[in-house]
């Protein structure tokens, strides 16, 4: 995907220069230079860059090199720490471009001086550099960032604050349809919808764990005269749980689905923040399934396919499955080896059984049990978790939680934790790059445009309007004193699924010229077009 490299300049470089520095690269590529791997001593290398006043290198191998041999690489009269390996010789580098430059600080560190960042990229032959350039260009084009903008859907202020999005009207009316589709599919499958606030005493997420094995996420705690100690919340779980625990439970209450879109809160650093990708407060769409160990493999199963539906409904292709299990880190993780071997294998088994292939992610686990993470991948082909299944018994044990089993005995239950649909916000910046903008009709924030060619057919275009949103059709009238081609320009360019445009023959006879997407241009009586948009919508057709 490229490669950068770091310099501190004694003048400026920009990225007018670049070319300027290509050209001197094939130079060089043309030489032939051989890059030869050399082992020095500590010693000889410290008074090697020494010489060269290489202080940063000289810092990387006081902090990064073990033991007394450092490894290095020389290409004609240019010297530099590397493990290796390498291509043979400047020769091999067939296909190259440098991309843009950035300013970066030494090893990440904003207390530290900013060098400049040049980055490129390098491929086996001309071919695939160039077919890598045409993606580039085309993923610049679906940036959810940038149509973002352009479209006007979310905005991120920085008097607000960096991670913290704003939702536009246009943003908002997508999100709230995504919303209601959610939630109308997971009451019909058994989930019982909650709200809960997005903060509660620091003690609650001590007793989870969280305030001990998530804090470098977590932001600090509110701390008020009286002694209290609050806390935004990072994860929903502790307020279902306490919900759980409202009644006694008995084995015909289980399993017990506690759903909400709710709002989480986690520190993300500045310099992993992007767009509505990842940010510092999402709403997921969470659930925490409480249930009998014989409920288990069917409540992950349930899950998994709860969220193949979505992403069915909603267009996320090209996904892929992993189970991400522990690693050997022992302070790591809550719970014994024994629960987490039945843990991961009932997710395998759940994946198995439904013919779905999936790698390992070790170590990528979350703290109280292993999970099932949803891939997907962005415009940049950029990977990312949208949705999980995560098998908990330790939140269980944690907060004691019980059910009366049949024969009257107290039972632990365990908690499925699942996000089907993810975070909206990275839903939302999924969905952005992967219609381009373009949103299928029941999402898009305004369904239909109707254009009156002159002011004479106002009134039509009105009625027009009225019959639409009799259907609950999101419609706007374009009453501007525009050129009816400005108007359809315009339409277009918000990437609107629908036009109505009406003259005087369509006013007389209650008809619409349609115009739709692609451009395809039909006539149609008001009602055919009305139920035909009303169907759409309600079926969700992409
Ligand atoms: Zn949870």
């Amino acid at each position: 995907d490229g490669f950068y490299y770091d310099f501190a300049f004694t003048s400026p470089v920009s990225e007018s220069d670049l070319r300027a520095i290509e050209s001197r690269m094939r130079r060089i590529v043309n030489e032939d230079r051989p890059f030869v791997h050399e082992t020095l001593t500590r010693e000889e290398a410290v008074a090697e860059f020494r010489k060269r006043g290489q202080d940063y290198k000289l810092e990387l191998i006081a902090d990064k090199v073990e033991g007394d041999e450092v490894s290095i690489y020389r290409t004609g009269d240019f010297l530099d720490l590397c493990r290796g390996p390498h291509v043979r010789s400047t020769r091999d580098l067939k296909a190259f471009k440098l991309l843009r430059v950035a300013g970066a600080y030494w090893r990440g560190d904003e207390k530290k001086p900013q060098l400049t960042r040049i980055y490129g990229t390098a491929w086996p032959t001309p071919q695939q550099l160039e077919d890598y350039l045409k993606f580039l260009e085309e993923a610049e084009k679906r940036d959810h960032k940038k149509i973002g903008k352009e479209l006007k859907l979310f905005m991120v202020d920085d008097r607000v604050g960096p991670g913290l999005p704003l939702w536009l009207p246009d943003g908002a009316t997508i999100r709230r349809e995504l919303e209601r589709f959610i939630v109308d599919e997971e009451l019909m499958r058994g989930y019982l919808h909650v709200r809960t606030p997005d903060v509660a005493r620091l003690e609650l997420f001590k007793q989870s764990g969280h305030a001990q094995l998530y804090k470098e996420y977590m932001y600090p705690p509110m701390k008020f005269e009286d002694g209290e100690e609050l806390e935004l919340r990072p994860v929903n779980c502790p307020h279902h749980i306490v919900i759980y625990q409202s009644d006694l439970r008995s084995y015909r209450d289980l399993p017990m689905r506690i759903a909400e879109i709710g709002n989480n809160w986690r520190y993300e650093r500045s310099g992993t923040l992007i767009g509505m990708n990842r940010v510092r407060s999402f709403a997921l769409n969470d659930a925490h399934i409480f249930c009998t160990p014989d409920q288990l493999m069917g409540e992950v199963k349930g899950a998994i396919e709860l969220a193949l539906y979505f992403s069915d409904v909603l267009g996320i292709e090209d996904f892929s499955y992993q189970v991400s299990t522990r690693d050997d880190v022992k302070d790591k993780w809550l719970g014994g080896e024994e629960q987490w071997q039945e843990a991961q294998a009932a997710l395998m088994e759940a994946l198995e059984s439904m013919g779905q292939s999936y790698k390992i992610g070790v170590g990528e686990a979350a703290f109280y049990g292993p999970k099932i993470d949803f891939q997907v991948k962005d415009a940049h082909r950029r990977e990312f978790t949208n949705s999980t299944v995560q098998v908990d018994f330790q939140l269980p044990q944690r907060f004691d939680l019980e059910y009366v089993a049949e024969d009257g005995s107290r039972q632990r239950p365990i908690m499925v934790h699942r996000g089907a649909a993810g975070a909206m916000e990275r839903l939302f910046s999924y969905l952005i790059e992967r219609y381009a903008g373009a949103f299928p009709t029941w999402l898009h924030p305004v369904q239909v445009i109707v254009i009156p060619i002159t002011d004479a057919q106002l009134d039509y275009a009105r009625r027009v309007a009225d019959r639409l949103r009799s259907l609950r059709l999101r419609v706007e009238v374009d009453a501007r004193p525009e050129r009816m081609q400005r108007k359809i320009r315009d339409g277009q360019a918000r990437k609107v699924p629908y036009m109505a445009i009406v003259g005087a023959r369509e006013a007389e006879t209650e008809h619409v010229n349609i115009r739709n997407r692609p451009g395809d241009q039909v006539d149609s009586t008001l009602e055919s077009f009305a139920s035909m948009v009303a169907t759409e919508v309600a079926e969700k057709r992409r």
